[in-house]
């Protein structure tokens, strides 16, 4: 998918396809793929192979196959069943370890339950070491820092920026931020919990990753440039599900600091 643009490009909807494709309107509509395919198959054999190859490339190409199969699935399909989808793509490591990241970051007293609101509160310690390791990192080299931390060559890193920062290593992917600021608090994050957690090495990459992550929620000021940082909530229509959309902005660089989707 390298810039070589074929014919079909025309009819390709990248809002549909690829990362962005739904799952239960490509099920729905490969399953009225085969029915009609088989339908026509008993009336003439050929005709009816053409339809489903038809049918097939369109919903490759376009991530659906009945217009607008998206609204419906929306519509139609209920949240829990579509939520149901949206795990499927977790590895099974995470399915073994039920706890919630905020619950390893108490259990191991990195953050507590704060003294004046009902909340939870990074320690003071705690606080001071991720700072002070955020602004060892800040102005350095994200690749090789990210290699140091992989413990890879650095050529072998390859970071690219789009609405987020997607790091990969030898072409596999290894880690996708909100933005710099986020992979930033992120690198970071880990260097406190190494010293903290309990086993921590003993923990799989991604689920160090969301516990890394889930102390974002506790940063009191922006990764990236020290400002003051704020809560916005908001609702966001994607192909068949409406999601809602916290998110941790800087008020000054306007980096994202953390969007949770729920
Ligand atoms: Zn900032």
């Amino acid at each position: 998918m390298t810039g070589v643009s074929s014919p079909l490009d025309r009819f390709r909807q990248p809002e549909y396809t690829g990362e962005n494709r739904c799952i239960p309107c490509t099920t729905v509509n490969a399953a009225i793929a085969l029915v009609v395919s088989a339908a026509v198959a008993t009336l003439n054999p050929l005709v009816g192979t053409a339809v489903l190859v038809v049918c097939g490339l369109a919903i490759y190409l376009r991530g659906y196959l009945v217009p607008g199969t998206p609204t419906l699935t929306k519509r139609y399909v209920p949240d829990w069943l579509l939520a149901r989808f949206d795990k499927a793509d977790l590895e099974p490591d995470d399915v073994d370890v039920p706890e919630e990241p905020e619950a390893v970051l108490l259990e191991n007293a990195v953050v507590h339950p704060c003294v004046d609101v009902d909340d939870l509160c990074l320690e003071t310690e705690v606080r001071a070491e991720w700072r002070a390791r955020m602004d060892d990192l800040r102005e350095g080299d994200r690749a090789h820092q990210l290699a140091a931390f992989f413990d890879v060559k650095a050529e072998t890193v390859d970071l690219t920026v789009d609405d987020h920062v997607t790091a990969r290593v030898d072409g596999r992917r290894v880690g996708r931020w909100e933005s710099d600021a986020a992979m930033l608090a992120d690198l970071a994050a880990h260097h406190v919990l190494s010293a903290r957690v309990a086993a921590w090495e003993s923990i799989p990459p991604r689920r160090q990753g969301m516990v890394a992550a889930g102390m974002r929620a506790f940063a009191e000021s922006c990764p990236a440039c020290e400002g003051p940082i704020s809560i916005t909530e908001d609702t966001v229509d994607s192909c068949c599900r409406s999601y809602d959309v916290r998110a941790i902005t800087c008020e000054e660089c306007s980096a994202t600091v953390l969007e949770v989707t729920q």
